[in-house]
């Protein structure tokens, strides 16, 4: 069956990754997490650790996409599907490019502190992304930053100030 972006249920797909940033909240993380869905399934799974692993680049889409790039490692550009629910740093995304592997980007909030929406429009990152699309589920991730984070839930919204 071809795939089918807009047909994905995005809702149900983004509660899974919301419930991987409950987790990592209640560990005292920030509360993000994400996961990747390959045909329709849930193949990877990852959520903030920076304390749990004592590294900072323990970002929630990292941690998913170091275990599945593995597993889909035969399955380059096979429409793969990340959902975070908060909207990739560049690190993240860059990860997300060289995995070969996910090629849409589902996120909730957006993040105006790093701002990186721009780098999508970057001519190696458009060819690599089909789909880049925010807001899904954005007030559920905001509650959790207001929950756990609430001074880093104001930048995310207003971002840096000049
Ligand atoms: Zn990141």
């Amino acid at each position: 069956m071809a795939f089918d972006f807009k047909s994905l249920d995005h809702i149900f797909y983004m509660r899974e990754a919301l419930k991987e940033a409950a987790f990592a909240a209640q560990s005292g993380e920030r509360p993000i997490g994400a996961v990747i869905v390959h045909h329709e399934r849930i193949v990877g799974r990852g959520r903030a650790e920076h304390l749990k692993k004592h590294n900072r680049l323990a970002h929630a889409e990292l941690n998913a996409l170091l275990e599945t790039a593995t597993n889909l490692y035969d399955y380059p550009h096979d429409n793969a599907v990340i959902y975070t629910t908060l909207e990739p740093c560049e690190m993240c995304l860059g990860a997300i490019v060289m995995s070969d592997v996910v090629n849409h980007v589902v996120f909730a909030l957006a993040d105006r502190w790093i701002n990186p929406s721009p780098m999508f429009e970057i001519p190696h990152v458009r060819h690599h992304i089909q789909n880049y699309v925010g807001g899904v589920l954005e007030k559920e991730s905001a509650a959790l930053w207001q929950q756990y984070r609430p001074d880093e839930l104001v930048l995310i919204h207003d971002g840096r100030k000049l």
